[in-house]
């Protein structure tokens, strides 16, 4: 028998969910709320873990063509800028892990990815808001606004941290706000080509905030991310356009790269950082979770969506496997529990790591990150991680 799915959500979990599910033989449609697939303008960083589903997908040549492939990933000091630690990225990726690290463009991304998804004939649905699902008997039926429903063999809610699904199956639990607000935005590439700026993925780490840049569409653009510190986010919306003036005052006494690029930034967008403890499970009869709807993350460990990417892998080949739905989002779920939590804990030790003031703690980090890498010791166990064979 064909399974019937339904993913809800058409972000990056979501469409690599569709395209994996749809090569494991199951007949899946995409319901996305917004008018069009597409994606906030900012930038990600795909790790080995990721890339190598993307390229078992067989859509890792369309990514590349879209991303940069940085040459390392470096952390530097807040004032003066000294670099404390550089990891070889690039060549030395692939050599490692088969699977490359390349930057991208969120929206460039999610078009390479919904292009796929219609080129393997899955139907994606927009302006399909999901406003309940009820897990029955055998499957599950999803509302939407308007009062269309569907039924389906399978639902898959890959609809994001404050997930309407997650609420459906498994009730209300707000988001926590993690006291961290990030400001980011693009700077066209011309516009900085005067600023020692090559092709790394750049963390700089100060008391109380830090700055991540590197270049996306194909080194047309520097994607920039700055974090500081708020007790409260008091706003409706949990994104909104920043204050230029706000984000220089915070970075004020920063090595001068950092202040220059941050000067060109006109309009950021500022969003507030939210996170979640692991939940105990995440499927009810028919009907699971994917992606930061069921383990959101600080983004501090670059693998948000990295680990959507792997939930999406490994669902598929569960239900691949065993056409008996329940039976077979219980193994999922099994299988992504540990090391999706173990990812959420890396992320959030990282808020703490990467905001030290400094002092003896701050000089022991960075003692030890000149020895190892900046962003986990658990790098190797991070990116070697196959999610198609669930073997490192
Ligand atoms: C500043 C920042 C930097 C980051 N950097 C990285 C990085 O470098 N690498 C990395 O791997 N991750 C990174 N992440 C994390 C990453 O962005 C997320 O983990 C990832 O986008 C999660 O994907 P998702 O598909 O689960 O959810 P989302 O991307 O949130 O997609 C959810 C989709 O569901 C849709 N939707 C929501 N509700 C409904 C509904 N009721 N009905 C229908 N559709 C609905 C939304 O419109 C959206 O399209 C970063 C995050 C932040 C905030």
């Amino acid at each position: 028998m064909t399974v019937r799915a339904a993913v809800v959500g058409g972000g990056i979990g979501g469409l690599v969910a569709a395209l994996a599910l749809r090569r494991a033989g199951v007949d899946v449609r995409v319901f996305e709320q917004a008018p069009a697939v597409g994606a906030v303008g900012a930038g990600i960083q795909l790790a080995p873990n990721a890339t190598r589903v993307l390229d078992a997908l067989g859509v890792l040549p369309a990514v590349r063509a879209i991303a940069v492939e940085p040459t390392a990933f470096e952390f530097r000091r807040w004032d003066d800028g000294r670099l404390l630690s550089a990891t070889p990225l690039g060549a030395a990726m692939v050599a490692a892990y088969a699977a490359p690290y390349l930057h991208a463009h969120r929206g460039d991304l999610v078009a390479v990815l919904g292009d796929a998804v219609l080129a393997a004939g899955v139907p994606v649905e927009v302006g399909a808001r999901c406003v309940d699902v009820l897990p029955g008997e055998r499957g599950a039926e999803v509302r939407f606004a308007g009062g269309r429903r569907e039924t389906a063999d399978l639902v898959v809610g890959a609809d994001g941290i404050h997930s309407l699904v997650r609420h459906a199956i498994l009730g209300a639990a707000d988001a926590r706000f993690t006291g961290h607000v990030a400001f980011r935005g693009l700077i066209p590439a011309e516009r900085v080509a005067g600023l020692p700026l090559t092709h790394t993925s750049t963390v700089r780490m100060g008391p109380g905030s830090h700055c991540v840049h590197y270049f996306v569409s194909s080194g047309r653009l520097l994607n920039v991310v700055c974090v500081i510190e708020e007790d409260a986010w008091t706003r409706e919306s949990w994104t909104d356009h920043g204050d230029p003036a706000e984000l220089r005052a915070a970075f004020a006494g920063w090595d001068p790269v950092v202040r220059a690029v941050i000067d060109e930034l006109s309009a950021p967008l500022k969003w507030a950082l939210f996170d979640r403890l692991p939940f105990d499970r995440w499927s009810k009869g028919a009907v699971t979770l994917l992606g930061d709807a069921c383990h959101p993350m600080l983004p501090y460990g670059a693998q948000g969506a990295a680990q959507a990417i792997e939930d999406a892998a490994v669902l598929a080949a569960c239900l691949r496997d065993d056409s008996d739905v329940p039976a077979a989002l219980a193994r999922y779920e099994a299988l992504r529990h540990d090391r999706t939590a173990r990812v959420q804990q890396i992320s959030r030790g990282n808020a703490t790591r990467f905001h030290l003031p400094d002092g003896p703690e701050q000089e022991a980090r960075d003692a030890a990150i000149a020895v190892g890498n900046g962003l986990s010791p658990d790098l190797e166990w991070l990116y070697a991680f196959d999610p198609l064979t669930g073997h490192a």
